[in-house]
Order: structure tokens, then sequence, then C-alpha cells
């Protein structure tokens, strides 16, 4: 008997709607091969929607209006469907681990000379004009560690796409991310660890494939509660989808805020609250927000009688605890959070930042609408690269986080 006395047992039973949370079958159904990585290859972002669009329905969530559940939008996308291949003097690269493509590169096709420079010096190549024929131009940047260096490499960058092909060497992080146009010439990312200093002649196969006016989604349903005012919670099921054959499965960016969202609806399926709960999975977050922004343009529902938002973003660590974006603007919820936290035991920290514009509570936060986002801190660092993965994203915190998250929209 004594077990019942502990809290988490409690929790259980208060927080019980006849169904057990399950978080991983979200996250790894959601990092299979099948949904490509949720991007622009393969209809990876087509299949995620219409995997939703049957998890909605299994729920037994109300679309809003005429919708079934779909709310259609367009977007311009650069995506690489085709196989990579790069060779330093023969020796080949592993794209994803030993280079990246930057997300806005343009097809190269060949065997090319290199020609290194750096930062100050890279001028007086602009003379030399049959460069993009025979060469790519390498520019080392892996010990740049100062401000200026660092605001100087940023400008550089941007005149020389104009310019001439090229490979900035790092040994910063390699991460990868999604454009919506193409630059003039090809740019690549390589780690500083994977080639020897005096690497000479490049032999690369890369395509590129720029699509105009593609149609997505946003994927939209509702348990109704028992009066007229809302809360929505959304995450964004996008991610960066395919760089030629390598996948970026983005278990923790955002399959886990995805699988949040889905037990949550589960949830509110059967326990009804005094709000209408209404859940958004968000298309084309990591094309630049371009899901949310188009919702808060094209709202299926009155703005104004939304009480609250709450995005899940990137929820699937929390060893170091959480943090809330817009908490300094939502400081009555932030205390709220914080209180019902110190009941629960269930983070370690909660870090309380000020407005920003890095997912897609944003737009909501511009039109008013009370608004918070939270992500998880500490564990895995993988982060838009390969390694974000289902097999390793802990998911250990995420049934505290729903916990905390029922409790608090009990209390809003
Ligand atoms: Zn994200």
């Amino acid at each position: 008997m004594s077990k019942y006395l502990l809290l988490p047992f409690l929790f259980i039973s208060i927080h019980f709607s006849g169904q057990k949370p399950n978080f991983s079958y979200y996250v790894d159904t959601l990092c299979s091969d099948y949904f490509k990585g949720r991007g622009y290859v393969d209809n990876g972002h087509l299949k995620a929607a219409n995997f939703l669009v049957n998890e909605f329905e299994k729920i037994n969530l109300e679309p809003l209006g005429k919708t079934n559940y779909i709310q259609s939008f367009k977007i311009d996308v650069n995506t690489f469907p085709y196989k990579i291949d790069l060779k330093l003097d023969g020796h080949k690269l592993i794209p994803g681990k030993d280079f990246m493509i930057d997300p806005h590169s343009c097809a190269i096709d060949g065997s090319f000379k290199v020609i290194k420079t750096n930062l100050k010096n890279w001028k007086s190549l602009l003379n030399s004009k049959s460069l993009y024929n025979q060469s790519i131009v390498s520019i080392d940047v892996s010990n740049i560690t100062n401000r200026d260096t660092i605001s100087l490499y940023n400008e550089v960058k941007n005149i020389l796409k104009n310019h001439f092909p090229i490979f900035w060497i790092t040994s910063n992080k390699l991460q990868w991310s999604v454009a919506d146009y193409v630059s003039k010439f090809p740019i690549i990312n390589i780690n500083r660890e994977a080639l020897n200093n005096n690497f000479k002649e490049v032999d690369i196969h890369l395509q590129n494939k720029f699509i105009n006016d593609l149609n997505t989604q946003n994927v939209i349903g509702k348990a109704k509660g028992k009066g007229r005012k809302s809360i929505i919670i959304s995450a964004h099921y996008d991610h960066l989808g395919m760089m030629g054959d390598v996948k970026f499965p983005g278990a923790n960016d955002n399959a886990s805020g995805i699988s949040l969202l889905l037990n949550l609806a589960t949830y509110y399926s059967k326990i009804k609250s005094k709000y209408n709960i209404i859940f958004i999975c968000f298309g084309a977050e990591e094309a630049g927000l371009k899901g949310s922004k188009y919702f808060t343009n094209n709202p299926l529902i009155d703005l104004k009688k939304v009480q609250f938002l709450i995005n899940l973003d990137i929820v699937g660590t929390g060893e170091d605890g959480i943090a809330i974006v817009n908490a300094l603007e939502q400081e009555k919820a932030a205390k709220q959070i914080g209180k019902i936290n110190s009941q629960l035991n269930a983070f370690k920290k909660i870090k309380i930042r000020g407005q920003a514009p890095n997912s897609d509570h944003y737009w909501f936060s511009v039109k008013k609408v009370p608004s918070i986002f939270i992500y998880t801190m500490g564990g895995i660092k993988a982060y838009h690269d390969p390694f974000d993965k289902s097999e390793t994203l802990p998911l250990n915190k995420i049934e505290d986080l729903y916990n905390l998250l029922i409790e608090f929209i009990g209390e809003i």
C-alpha cells in the first residue's frame, strides 16, 4: 500500500483518461524512413500530414469548419533529391558528417582545382573571370573565434555567394536547414577534421531541385470544451527532409512536440476542458515559420477568442529543465507553471526567456495572442543534423511535461 502514497502514483491517477500516454510510438513512427525526414523530397511532408489526419480521426478530434483538418498553403523550397558525391584528392567525404551542402546551394558537377584564400585576401580573386569553370575557392574559417572575425566571416559569406563556388572549412558543428531561394554559386560547408591540409582536387556531383509554389499544409483539429473560448496547443511536424540520401529524422525537432501534442489531444478528447482545445500541427516551420505565419494571416478561428497558446518544439530531453520563451511577457503563466513544477517536482530548472522569433508561437504574439513556447534542455546535443534520431532521444521527462501542462491548462 505504501507506494500509493508516492506523488507520481497519485498524479497518474489524477490524469488518467482511460489510456496511458505513449510518447515513443509517435516519435519512432515519424522518424521512420517512410516519412523521409518530413521534408520536401518524396513528399515527406505530405506523408506526415496524412499520418496526422489519420491520428486526428482516430482520436476523434473535430475539424475546424469544412477543412477536413487540412489548411493548405504554398512555399518555395530548394531541395536535394539526388545522391551527392564529394571527393577530395580521390578521398570520399561522408555527407551529413564530413560536409553539409548549404541549403541555398545550386548544382555543381565535375572536377575542379582548389584555390585557397582567407577572409582578407579573397578580393584578388574577383578579377579572375574563368574561375567558375575550373576552380572552387576554399576558405578556412576553423580558427576564427572573436566577434570581429565572425562578423567579417558573415559579411564575406554574403558577398561571395554571388561570385564563386565556395568551400567553407569550419570547426563549428555542421547544421542544416531549409532555404526558399537558390544562390548563384554552389556553397559547401566542410568539417575541418575531415580533410588533410594539402587537398588540391575536388570531384563533385551535386544536383538541387528548386520547387516554386509547392503545396504544403497545417493539420488542425479541435477537442470541444464546455465554453466558447479556446486554448491552442501547437507543434510543427515538418523537418529538414533529405540531403541526397542522408535523412534528417528530427526526433527531438519536432517529432517529440507532435508526440506530446497527440497525447494531449487523446487526453482532451476524453476529458472535457472548460476551453475548446485546438491542436495545430504546423507545416514549414523549418522553412521560416511559414505555416504559423499563414495561419495567423488566415485564421480558421477568431484569434480574439484564444485565451492562450502553448507551442511545443524540442521537448524530448529535460534533464537540465525547461525553458519558456515569452515568459517575461506572460509573467502570470510563467509563475503558475513554476508553482506547479515545484508541486510536481518535475524539472530541476525553469529558464525564463523573453520574446524570440524562434518557433511558431512568434506570429501569434505579433497578433497579441497570449503565447508561450516551451522547450526542454540538457541531454543529447544533436540538432539539425542526421544524429537527431529516435533511437537516442531519451524522452525521459516528456511525461512530466505532459502532466505539468494538463495541470497548467486546468488553472488557466
Ligand atoms: Zn523545431
